[in-house]
């Protein structure tokens, strides 16, 4: 019977994805399955691996409110609440950037880094979001002491959320405050950034609309306003011999790292491309001590 069997996790999945493709959604399918798993409280593989299972007329309701809004470009992240970044769910929702994986780039030439230098290590992490950078260089190098700065005051809640959660309460720091105002105290060893880099007239997917725009576009003023920023607060906060990793919107390294050199901070700047071959991180590194064991493979 029609009515019967339009309830199986298999006909819930086919219908809705057809929905959400005739939107034109890239990933409808995959979007519905995770969805569809979130609701039921199970993970996509066994919502797949057991689709001719009913699915109960509350989670039914509850899952078209989900494609509602997901037919309205809500990214997947805010709806489920969480993101996986570097291996890791973090928390996410309207008041943060959605890490990307683009970002996990950063972090790999953070880590570089960090595994070249001995003793403890302080890392400043400028517009941490949702915490991801900060947090994942703290969870995979105990020598880490991170402070997180962010000009929202929302964005250091759900940051500390994310250090509560993965238990790095002790060496994650999160502060409300903008790079700007920003008073180091002692100097860093690294600073990390992933700033509101997003040109005003630039397309962006639709999904960026319901993400804070302090996070896509800031509030420094055109590009690289933000990225001059950075260099003024590394010079006051970086140390001797320290190094600078920021991420960088498609077409922005050259001058990102033409802005480095001028900073006269750094005796090498160089940068790395991401999983899509974008030149996605500029790298300043403060050799004058002797310590630059790090240069990528
Ligand atoms: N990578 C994001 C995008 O393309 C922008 C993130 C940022 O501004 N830092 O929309």
């Amino acid at each position: 019977m029609e009515s019967r069997s339009v309830r199986t996790v298999r006909r819930v999945v086919e219908r809705a994805a057809a929905v959400l493709r005739r939107r034109g959604l890239p990933e409808a399918r995959l979007d519905v399955e995770v969805l569809l798993g979130f609701v039921l409280g199970v993970s996509r593989a066994s919502l797949v691996a057991r689709d001719d299972l009913e699915v109960d007329a509350r989670s039914r309701a509850v899952f078209a409110g989900l494609l509602r809004r997901r037919a309205r470009r809500v990214p997947v992240a805010y709806l489920i609440g969480r993101r996986e970044f570097f291996g890791r769910a973090f928390r996410v929702d309207p008041r943060v950037l959605v890490p990307r994986p683009d970002t996990e780039t950063l972090v790999e030439r953070a880590l570089l880094w960090i595994r070249a230098r001995s003793g403890p290590l302080r890392v400043l992490d400028v517009g941490t979001g949702s915490g991801c950078i900060g947090i994942t260089l703290a969870l995979e190098d105990p020598r880490v002491t991170c402070v997180a700065i962010d000009a929202s005051a929302d964005a250091v809640a759900c940051a500390r959320s994310n250090a509560e959660v993965w238990d790095v309460g002790d060496r994650f720091d999160a502060r409300a405050v903008a790079v700007e105002s920003f008073e180091p105290g002692d100097p860093f060893d690294l600073i990390v950034s992933n700033p509101p880099y997003v040109e005003p007239d630039e397309p962006c997917d639709p999904e960026t609309a319901h993400e804070p725009d302090l996070a896509l576009r800031g509030a420094s003023g055109p590009f690289p306003a933000i990225y001059d920023a950075l260099l003024t607060g590394a010079r006051r906060a970086l140390r001797r011999g320290g190094a600078m990793m920021v991420e960088v919107g498609s077409g922005q390294a050259d001058v990102v790292m033409s802005r480095f050199e001028r900073s006269r901070l750094f005796s090498r700047v160089e940068c790395a491309v991401d999983l899509a071959g974008v030149r996605r991180v500029v790298i300043g590194v403060d050799a004058s001590d002797g310590h630059d064991r790090t240069r990528a493979p």
